[in-house]
């Protein structure tokens, strides 16, 4: 993000910030399994299929995590690789320019190694056939050389697991998809498990944060424990400069304030979506790039950072015509639904029951608009 993206400074940002860097130096990120907290069906069959690999003394199947950022996707192939005893090597799909960085990746791994690829949908297509293979057979083909001249060879590769994250599942290749042979869906944290996690931060921290103080930290992160463990830190700098032993509710209250993060965790980023949807749209539907272009952000960047948490909250739908504001999303920002808007509202949820009706559970990653 450009130093003058309006959404650099979002104290509420489920993305990585300079300042989250400390965590490593302050040991708040958990190192196994035990100590990770939620996340309850993926720890389960993260469990299993380590055990399994561990006794069978092979690499584990290639791991797909996907879900919205700072909900620990990193964190848990960091903890898999521990838990299996194996090196862990990092990149992203961004990073791997041409298929020669991923082949110099590959053949340095040790065997059963975790290599991890964040925003794996972002990987070229060139670099993504190369990885076909290595996946499924552990063998790389390259093309050497050029022209006439060029010739292709074969490698063996170490057996491995790829470890890969996403926040964008619906933009990963089917062909890429179905080389995992283990997807995890990561989903934001409850109030309660964040309250877990930001009393064992203030712990590491050192800091002394009551049960209500910690309560109200989760409540404002947005189901998310990077923005959790962000905030704590935000706190006691404010809690140390009015010289507070320690943090309670209303100490906490009282700094998030300050940091325009309000009851529900929503920021001025927020409301300025919903009221530019409301004031200049009726409502919606709105498409995503036209919203985009009002709010002077990037589409990409509304769609994985700012939509999924109002999305959740019910603030916010995304409908195949584009985003529509809720009647509780109305209400959130002080209006009511325009005559207008409660009739498409009516005309939408209409919509919905007969979708549902006629298709028993089948949700999707909407990806439109
Ligand atoms: P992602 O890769 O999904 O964007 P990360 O793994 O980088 O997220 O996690 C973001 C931060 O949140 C990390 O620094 C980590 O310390 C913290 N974190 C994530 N999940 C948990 C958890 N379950 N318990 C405690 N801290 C967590």
């Amino acid at each position: 993000m450009s130093p003058a993206d309006p959404m650099a400074d979002r104290a509420v940002s489920p993305e990585a910030a300079p300042e989250d860097r400390e965590e490593a130096r302050e040991g708040v990120r958990p190192l196994s399994l035990d100590s990770f907290i939620g996340q309850g069906a993926v720890k389960q069959n993260l469990a299993i299929f380590v055990a399994a690999a561990r006794q069978r003394g092979e690499a584990m199947d290639h791991t797909l995590f996907y879900g919205p950022p700072g909900l620990g996707k990193t964190t848990l192939a960091q903890i898999v690789s521990r838990e299996l005893g194996v090196g862990f090597r990092a990149t992203s799909g961004p990073v791997i320019a041409k298929a020669g960085d991923l082949a110099a990746l590959l053949t340095n791994l040790q065997p059963r190694d975790v290599l991890f690829i964040d925003e794996i949908h972002r990987l070229s297509p060139a670099v993504e056939e190369i990885l076909y293979p290595a996946m499924e057979d552990f063998q790389l083909d390259l093309i050497i050389g050029e022209g006439p001249a060029a010739r292709s060879v074969r490698i063996d590769l170490p057996p491995f697991t790829l470890v890969g994250a996403t926040t964008r599942a619906g933009l990963i290749t089917t062909p890429l998809r179905e080389r995992f042979g283990i997807p995890l869906h990561m989903s934001f944290y409850t109030e309660d498990e964040l309250a877990e996690i930001v009393g064992r931060a203030a712990a590491i921290l050192g800091m002394i944060l009551t049960e209500d103080g910690a309560r109200e930290v989760a409540r404002r992160s947005r189901g998310t424990p990077r923005v959790a463990n962000r905030l704590l830190r935000r706190v006691r700098d404010f809690a140390a400069v009015d010289g507070a032993e320690s943090v309670d509710a209303a100490a906490a209250d009282k700094a998030l304030l300050r940091l325009d993060v309000d009851r529900r965790g929503l920021d001025a980023m927020d409301r300025r979506y919903m009221r530019c949807i409301a004031e200049n749209y009726g409502g919606g539907p709105v498409g995503a790039e036209t919203l985009a272009a009002a709010l002077g952000n990037e589409r990409d960047v509304l769609e994985e950072v700012v939509e999924p948490f109002l999305i959740q909250q019910g603030l916010v739908q995304r409908t195949p015509r584009g985003r529509v504001l809720t009647p509780p999303g109305w209400r959130y920002i002080g209006l009511e639904p325009s005559p207008d808007a409660a009739a498409q509202l009516d005309m939408l949820a209409r919509a919905q029951a007969d979708g549902e009706a006629g298709n028993e559970g089948g949700g999707r990653e909407g990806e439109d608009g």
